[in-house]
């Protein structure tokens, strides 16, 4: 039987371990709520049974283990370091647990960011690019570096970190205790509160009414749903978030000059309702001999993509090896 990876999620909500081959297919997989309130040492030891769980029933032997795990982390000694979305982990020795577990296979841990952006290198809308940036546009904006056909992580794991680069001196204040940061003003949180910060008398009715009547309760999902009817308000909402990303996108090109921008999330969802004022702004922005050699494509993994994350980072990391 051919080699097959183990792939672990380590997410706020869930996680899932997921067994994949080296191509990219998922064969197996279990999840299970994070329940991010038991605290990491709970939480890690259910991960591992599980991922036992998995093993056991598979019938396949293991190669090697990928762990995708919210940042900021270091990969050299596999510490994750109180990621936004998981309370309570401060410099937990994630890979050597598994290393622990799984006596004698090969560990490596990368932020979700950076994995999803090798997946979507390897198997989904970056496949064939030598020079690739992926963007998720969700709850934050993060991103990874494809570069000369490498992943390229920085001095300290740090590089990709396209969301706190300031488009807005004086904008509104970032989770990451900054001003006007790309994902203050693009993110899907941000879309909301552009949207809510927007609504007057006889504009955006269409908006509350999908939030249930209630304003404060407006999502991104809301606004992508209602440009897609057509509401006027919220395709405009849309189209400042997406001069935003523009903004953005224009400076990541001015400095790395990729061949093709790939967009999770918001872009996926809301299509050229978003992406158009996104090439738009580039085309206004960015050296024509720059952006025109620049694709900017939704990401293509879809649900996949979490799972594939992960054991796209062991096969990169078991190819480095032979
Ligand atoms: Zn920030």
């Amino acid at each position: 039987m051919d080699r097959v990876f183990l792939g672990v999620d380590i997410g706020g909500t869930k996680c899932a371990v997921t067994l994949g081959t080296p191509d990219g297919a998922i064969l197996d997989r279990l999840a299970m709520p994070t329940q991010a309130e038991t605290g990491p040492a709970a939480i890690m030891e259910r991960l591992i049974s599980l991922a036992h769980e998995l093993t056991a029933s598979s019938g396949h032997p293991i190669a090697g283990i990928g762990i995708s795990c919210g940042g900021p982390l270091d990969t050299r000694t596999g510490m994750v370091y109180s990621p936004p979305n998981l309370p309570g982990w401060e410099g937990i020795p994630v890979r050597s647990m598994f290393e622990d577990a799984f006596a004698g296979l090969p560990v490596v841990i990368e932020n979700d960011a950076n994995a999803t952006a090798v997946a979507e290198w390897k198997w989904g809308a970056g496949r064939g690019a030598r020079n690739m940036v992926y963007l998720t546009q969700g709850t934050g904006i993060g991103g990874g570096l494809i570069l000369d056909g490498r992943l390229y992580r920085g001095t300290n794991d740090l590089a990709g970190e396209v969301g706190h680069q300031t488009i807005l001196p004086e904008g509104p204040l970032c989770g990451c205790g900054k001003r006007g940061c790309l994902e203050a003003l693009a993110s899907g949180p941000a879309i909301a509160r552009l949207a809510r910060e927007s609504l007057h008398y006889r504009r955006g009715q269409r908006l509350v009414e999908l939030a249930g009547g209630r304003p404060a309760d407006i999502t991104a999902r809301h606004v992508v749903e209602a440009a897609r009817e057509g509401d006027s308000f919220s395709r405009a909402i849309l189209e400042e978030a997406g001069t935003y990303m523009g903004i953005g996108l224009a400076n990541i090109i001015q400095i790395l000059n990729p061949e093709r921008i790939v967009l999770g999330t918001i872009a996926v969802h809301a299509g050229d309702l978003i992406l158009n004022a996104i090439r738009r702004t580039v085309a206004e922005r960015a050296w024509e001999r720059a952006y025109s050699v620049c694709e900017i494509v939704p990401a293509a993994l879809g649900d996949r993509a979490q799972d594939l994350a992960a054991i796209a980072i062991i096969e990169s990391a078991a190819n480095d090896r032979r």
